[in-house]
């Protein structure tokens, strides 16, 4: 029989978290971080919670739903057993060697177990740290509601990334171009390591420490490169293919990050600090998400080049514990190979052609230069592209094109193509590889903007439907459509 104090445990202002701590990053030792508690924000607020992602976790049902969640996740109340930690790192900042950065306004709360593994659980916007250098130590709501929703909208389009459980606001103000007010993005991931912890240890000639952290890499993650007859060049190895198919993903769908800084680079291959990232509108290969980036470093098209870059940097770093450079340069070769037949597989899904055949690059690149060259809309054209010879025939592809000529011959050459594969099941394999919603820049700013003004509706709307991007949704048409005119003069720059 339930008695009624068990209905007590569920209330919400008393409900409790039951977290396994376990925390062993706290374990490396005090040269990897520097412990302290998160700064508190003055009366905090939901602005976003993602109810799937607690499930996942195994956190208790009713918890996101409490006062006492909403305060420890805003860092104004502690949780039992969490060790808030900054962690130190240095990193490449625009090619150019920065010297030591670290988490200025992250903290590690500690780790948990959950039915996903151990997961990392960290407030981004928590306060100044020892690393926090001329910052702030804040997020503002802007960018944290991008974040959030980036996070999971990657994850849903099948994007290694870290996570995102929720973001809460204050009303507290923060200085920026203008004055904004503060929010705190909780995230998750196995691990939060990056290219630039590995970079810090190797340019302060700190062997120990370097191996150490290598080590614990690859005890937690990357076991099987412990029996390899040489550890850390297998570890930059599975870095680079981890690497490798996450930038093919980013490229396939679109996914312009804006600052590939290795400070940025996460050692797990997770896209990770999303900041002024973009999903590109019209395609545009040239195209630069970041307005402070003026030299266009971090073009969509340069992407897989800058991340190889990264993991020369990372190999650079690793090589006082790998026995030649030539072990470390075969590590990083794999990344040629890895990356173009990751991107290849991409695109051949996105195309509906289910096994691969001699001429599908030339296919794969005459799409893209195609697209180019009408500038068309990349992802209304490949979800388009999936009614074709289906109840929508190809006009309403053909019309996002101004060159209806190329555009027919392109049309001849696919044909030809999928003329032997089975129609239903290619376009089962294109709705499954062609995303209808991802997170334009405009979408992301009119849900800022309502959330401004206290209304976080369009944070859940669009949550919803970038969880499940492949998914129909009837009736939300609206957020699957051309972005409006002003979307173009929206500006993002690392400012957040
Ligand atoms: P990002 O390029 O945004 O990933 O940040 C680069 C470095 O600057 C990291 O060390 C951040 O922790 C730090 N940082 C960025 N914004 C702030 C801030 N408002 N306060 C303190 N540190 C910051
Ligand atoms: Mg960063």
């Amino acid at each position: 029989m339930r008695h009624l104090t068990d209905s007590l445990a569920t209330e919400p202002d008393t409900a409790q978290a039951h977290l396994k701590w376990v925390n062993t990053f706290a374990g490396l030792g005090p040269g990897f971080f520097s412990e302290l508690a998160p700064s508190p924000l003055p009366s905090p607020y939901w602005v976003g919670r993602n109810r799937a992602h607690a499930r996942e976790l195994g956190l208790e049902e009713h918890w996101l739903e409490s006062a006492e969640a909403l305060a420890a996740l805003t860092g104004n109340q502690p949780l039992p057993g969490a060790r808030p930690l900054a962690g130190v790192y240095s990193g490449h900042q625009f090619g150019v060697w920065a010297g030591q950065l670290g988490d200025g306004r992250a903290l590690l709360l500690g780790e948990i177990e959950t039915p996903l593994g151990p997961q990392e659980i960290q407030l981004k916007g928590a306060g100044r740290t020892p690393y926090s250098r001329m910052g702030d130590g804040r997020a503002v709501l802007r960018s944290s509601i991008r974040e959030f929703l980036c996070s999971e909208a990657m994850h849903g389009l099948g994007i290694p990334t870290t996570r995102a459980l929720c973001v809460t606001g204050s009303d507290a103000p923060v200085r920026r171009e203008e004055i904004e007010t503060a929010a705190v993005v909780t995230r998750t991931a196995p691990s939060f390591i990056r290219f630039g912890h590995f970079e810090h240890f190797s340019y302060r000639n700190q062997p120990e420490q370097l191996r150490a952290l290598a080590d614990y890499v690859i005890s937690r993650f990357y076991p099987a490169c412990r029996d390899a007859r040489q550890p850390y060049a297998a570890l930059l190895q599975a870095v680079s293919e981890r690497t490798a198919r996450m930038m093919a993903a980013w490229q396939a769908v679109g996914f312009c990050h804006g600052v590939m800084n290795t400070d940025n680079m996460s050692i797990l291959g997770l896209t990770i600090d999303y900041g002024p990232f973009q999903f590109l509108d019209a395609f545009d290969p040239g195209h630069v998400c970041n307005h402070s980036d003026e030299q266009g470093r971090y073009a969509y098209n340069r992407q897989p080049n800058m991340a190889y870059w990264n993991l020369f940097c990372l190999g650079q770093a690793l090589l006082p514990l790998i026995d030649n450079q030539e072990d470390a340069l075969a590590a990083l070769e794999s990344y040629k190979t890895v990356f173009p037949d990751a991107l290849q597989a991409r695109m051949r899904a996105k195309l509906g052609l289910p096994d691969e055949q001699p001429g599908d690059k030339a296919l794969i690149d005459s799409t893209f230069q195609l697209l180019a060259a009408n500038r068309v809309d990349y992802t209304i054209f490949w979800r388009r592209l999936c009614g074709l010879s289906t109840q929508s025939g190809h006009e309403p592809v053909r019309d996002l094109f101004f060159d209806r000529e190329s555009f027919n011959a392109w049309l001849l050459q696919y044909s030809e193509r999928i003329a032997p594969v089975d129609s239903a099941l290619r376009a089962d394999l294109m709705l499954k590889s062609n995303p209808k919603f991802v997170l334009r820049n405009h979408l992301g700013e009119e849900a800022i903007q309502a959330a401004k003004l206290k209304d976080f509706s369009q944070v859940d709307t669009l949550l919803a439907l970038l969880q499940a991007p492949f998914d129909e949704h009837p009736g939300q048409d609206a957020f699957a459509g051309f972005p409006p005119d002003w979307a173009a003069s929206i500006a993002i720059s690392c400012s957040s």
